[in-house]
C-alpha cells in the first residue's frame, strides 16, 4: 500500500485520513455493530487509534459497554449520522468502517466476528475465517 487513505461521512461534513496498513479487516456480525450499522456484517478496517487523522469536523462521540465488557467508543458525523469507526482504547486500535473510505476496494476482509450472534437469516460467508471474541484480560 502506498500514499495515504483517505475517508469521509455521507454529507462530507467529517473527513479523515490514515496512512497505517490495516491490523485486520473483518465484518463483525454483533448485535450492537448491527444496531448502529444496518448492516449484515459490519465491515470492519481495523488499524492502531494513533493512525486516524481527522482533516476535517469533529465526529461525535458515544460510548457503550460491548459485551468484551470494554467501552466501545462510537464516533459519527453529528450532521447526517454516518457512523465512521469504533475505538477500543484499553486496546489501541479502531475499527474504519469500511464503507467511508474512498476507495472501497482498499478492504479486503479475511475474517468473521461474532458470526453466531448474528440472526439466522444474515448470508455469512463460512470460508473466511473465524476472529475471535477477544477476552477482557488479555
Ligand atoms: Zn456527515
Ligand atoms: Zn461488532
Amino acid at each position: 500500500m502506498t500514499g495515504k487513505i483517505t475517508g469521509g461521512c455521507l454529507c462530507g461534513s467529517v473527513r479523515y485520513e490514515t496512512t497505517r496498513e490495516p491490523v485486520f479487516q473483518l465484518l463483525c456480525y454483533c448485535t450492537d455493530c448491527q444496531t448502529i450499522s444496518g448492516a449484515s456484517g459490519y465491515a470492519v478496517y481495523g488499524v492502531p487509534i494513533e493512525s486516524i487523522v481527522v482533516t476535517k469536523g469533529s465526529p461525535a462521540e458515544f460510548n457503550v459497554r460491548a459485551d468484551s465488557g470494554r467501552i466501545n467508543s462510537r464516533r459519527f458525523c453529528r450532521e447526517c449520522g454516518s457512523r465512521i469507526w469504533a475505538q477500543l482504547d484499553e486496546l489501541g486500535f479502531a475499527s474504519i468502517n469500511a464503507f467511508t473510505l474512498d476507495e472501497r476496494e482498499h478492504f479486503q476482509p479475511t475474517a468473521n466476528h461474532y458470526p453466531d450472534s448474528a440472526p439466522g437469516w444474515c448470508k455469512i460467508d463460512q470460508t473466511l475465517e473465524l476472529f475471535p471474541p477477544i477476552p477482557r484480560d488479555q
